[in-house]
Parts: C-alpha cells; sequence; structure tokens
C-alpha cells in the first residue's frame, strides 16, 4: 500500500507544483490530488490518473470527464515507469529498461472498474494499484496482408 503522503510528494515534484487545469504555482500545503479520470466513476488511485490540482479548480470539475484523459493518463504512466514507481507482479518478466521502452509505444487504454489495460502494437498491460499484474503479448495481423488459405 502506498502511503498517501508519498503519492502527493511525488505528484507535486512531478507537476512542479503548478495546478494541472489553470496552471498557477500551488504550495505543497494546499494542493490537492485530482483524480484527472474523476474517482466517483471509478478512476484510479494511481499515480497515472493524479494531478496536482489548486483546491478552487478540484472543486469546480467535479465528476466532469476531461476529453484527453487517456492521453494523460499514458503520459503520466509512462512518467512512472521511468520514474520506477510502476511495480510488476513476480510472473511478469520484463527488465527495467525494457519496459521503459515498451511503455513509450502505448496507443491506448481500456478501463473498468478493476483495472485500468495500457494497449500498444503487440502487447497490453494489465494495470493495478501501480502495479503490473500481467502482460500479453500477442501476434498482429498486418492490415494490409491477403491472408487467404490456398486450395488446389
Ligand atoms: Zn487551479
Amino acid at each position: 500500500m502506498i502511503q498517501k503522503k508519498n503519492i502527493k510528494e511525488y505528484v507535486f515534484n512531478r507537476d512542479k507544483g503548478i495546478c494541472y487545469h489553470c496552471g498557477k504555482p500551488v504550495r505543497f500545503n494546499k494542493m490537492t490530488l485530482d483524480h484527472y479520470f474523476p474517482k466517483s466513476l471509478g478512476g484510479a488511485e494511481a499515480y497515472y490518473n493524479l494531478v496536482c490540482s489548486c483546491k478552487t479548480c478540484n472543486r469546480l470539475k467535479k465528476s466532469v470527464v476531461p476529453k484527453d484523459w487517456m492521453t494523460v493518463n499514458i503520459e503520466l504512466f509512462k512518467c512512472a515507469v521511468v520514474d520506477g514507481k510502476i511495480t510488476k507482479a513476480s510472473d511478469v518478466y520484463i527488465v527495467q529498461n525494457q519496459l521503459v521502452a515498451l511503455t513509450q509505444k502505448i496507443e491506448t487504454i481500456f478501463r473498468n472498474k478493476v483495472n485500468t489495460v495500457f494497449e500498444g502494437p503487440g502487447f497490453r498491460l494489465y494495470v493495478k494499484d501501480n502495479r503490473i499484474y500481467k502482460m500479453v503479448k500477442f501476434h498482429q495481423m498486418e492490415a494490409d496482408s491477403n491472408f487467404e488459405p490456398e486450395f488446389e
């Protein structure tokens, strides 16, 4: 379990003490953690979904889902991986520098109430609570390949 204070310190430093919404500087003791994808709608309490916010912006935002939540979650996830904040289950076999390289290729997100799935070409990372608990690699069918069985 990650300490709330540690999360706050990390997010504050990562966002350089600037409110993610209005761009104004916030003092550490006045900052709030905003769930970018709203907590009330199942947004994760995780590094990739928490941003530095002033109290006013956090209050005004309420449960609005920002249009760019996917891009922001992906960017912040990459950041958290680079910063060594994302842990892996013991059966997820990938070394840190390969994981960093892989996350650079993430293109999209699927999410449900339980977890977030980050997907890139040929792979999926299943993430819950700042932890990759499953990694799936799959072969991609090339979109323009003509795969037709041959008959004699
Ligand atoms: Zn603000």
